[in-house]
């Protein structure tokens, strides 16, 4: 059975103490990783360790399950304003929290887009009545995204923009982009780009390779991704502040990353679990649940990702959900709208890296929870005295097959209905409160 809940609409009681027993509790960036308990004070962790226990507190047996701080997607469309047909906060939020994810961050390609702190305001107040776990947003770069005139980031960082980006599209202007960086600088947040040089897409739907020529349709080339990378870092190289590539998927631009990284330049990448878990082959089974933008690239770029993701050099796994109704998918592959949803997958996907031993259980959590709330700036994460009470339980071992029409999102589009995988959040906790749970 499958239980729900909102933390904030009614929040916990600050005095309410919660003793999770019997857990293998996993800190990435500490690298603590202990069979312990834990206790939870109001919405905060209060304590830790071999020998904690508290007489008057409730007790949740977590038997031996991996307790980790809540996984923190940061890059997910929940199209609320706008197209809430697809997806609004509700949904989104609790197709998050049932996919084990404590704290989003939504991308601002939203109508209207994020660049007012009108809209914002709007966001922060829903989010508080309806949403299932912690709601964070990126701000857009450009006024209306139009690429053209920058939003006002000073007052949009105040009203609690964690970064910027006009993601959906491009800034193709490199002035416009000189700027970003300019201010981005003096207020200490990250300028995070979707790469595509819309002149090299040419309106291309899926990768440009063996299969676009099978099917006859029009290919994006792994260079419409690196051209943008490269310049961002000479540009960012000249002019300081940091700067995040989203959903990387070519060995190209991760090359580039990789160069910029040992220069010592503040760049930091995110992969997609589809870019490491499939190729551009899935178009041919998948048909349009497997295009989205950038799209699946070749089976060497495949491998080059997963590669990055075990050195080091990708920073973090984000989801891009991007939900759509049917009749925007039920089309030719040239006229569908790009995106798949992702927040109920992201974490049975990626810990096939782990069950594969291609990344220990902590550099895996990592990607998910300390090191992408360093990119947005989050005090989330990480399992300490007095931090956030955001928490995971994950059952490592449990074999489950992925059915899209029981996502709890309200769009079902996705290239891994049937896939078999192992592993699952069975609870899920934020600001100390349990929000799902599998019983
Ligand atoms: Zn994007």
């Amino acid at each position: 059975m499958l239980k729900f809940d909102l933390p904030y609409a009614l929040a916990i009681d600050s005095n309410k103490k919660i003793l999770y027993k019997n857990a293998r509790i996993i800190d990435p960036e500490s690298g603590y990783d202990k069979i312990g308990n834990l206790l939870t004070l109001g919405d905060k962790i209060a304590d830790f360790g071999e020998n904690i226990s508290a007489p008057d507190a409730e007790i949740i047996d977590c038997k031996g399950h991996v307790l980790a701080p809540g996984l923190i997607d940061i890059q997910v469309h929940f199209r609320d304003p706008g197209q809430t047909h697809k997806e609004d906060l509700s949904t989104g939020s609790k197709s998050a929290v049932a996919g084990g994810i404590t704290t989003v961050v939504c991308q601002p390609n939203t109508a209207p887009t994020l660049d007012s702190v009108l809209t914002f305001d709007y966001l922060r107040m829903k989010a508080k009545e309806v949403a299932h776990c912690n709601i964070k947003a990126y701000a857009c770069i450009t006024k209306g995204m139009k690429g053209e005139e920058l939003a006002d980031m000073n007052a949009l960082k105040n009203a609690g923009a964690v970064g910027f980006t006009d993601d959906g599209l491009p800034v193709m202007n490199a002035n416009v982009m000189r700027r970003a960086f300019e201010y981005s600088k003096n207020l200490d947040v990250v300028i995070a780009q979707h790469a595509e040089d819309l002149n090299l897409t040419n309106k291309g739907c899926i990768n440009e390779g063996k299969v676009s020529l099978e099917l006859g349709v029009r290919g994006i080339p792994n260079i419409s991704e690196s051209v943008i990378v490269e310049r961002d870092i000479a540009i960012l190289e000249a002019i300081g502040g940091r700067y995040h590539l989203l959903h990387v998927s070519t060995k190209e631009a991760l090359d580039a990353v990789k160069r910029a990284k040992d220069k010592g330049l503040n760049v930091t990448v995110e992969v997609s679990p589809h870019h490491f878990t499939l190729n551009d082959t899935q178009v041919l089974k998948s048909g349009t649940n497997a295009k989205m933008n950038p799209p699946l690239r070749s089976e060497q770029d495949r491998i080059a990702l997963i590669e990055g993701l075990k050195s080091g050099v990708i920073d973090a796994i984000a989801t891009d959900h991007a939900p759509h109704d049917i009749s925007s998918k039920d089309k030719p592959l040239e006229e569908a709208t790009f995106g798949i949803v992702g927040v109920e997958t992201m974490l049975p996907l990626s810990l096939a890296l782990y069950h594969q031993k291609i990344l220990t259980l902590p550099d895996l959590l990592a990607k998910m929870t300390c090191n992408a709330a360093k990119i947005i700036n989050f005090d989330g994460g990480v399992i300490k005295k007095g931090a956030r009470a955001d928490l995971v339980l994950i059952d490592l071992n449990s074999e489950w097959v992925i059915e899209s029409q029981k996502f709890h999102s309200k769009s079902k589009n996705s290239p891994f209905d049937g896939f078999k995988v192992k592993g699952r959040a069975i609870r899920t906790v934020v600001a100390g409160k349990t929000v799902f749970e599998i019983s």
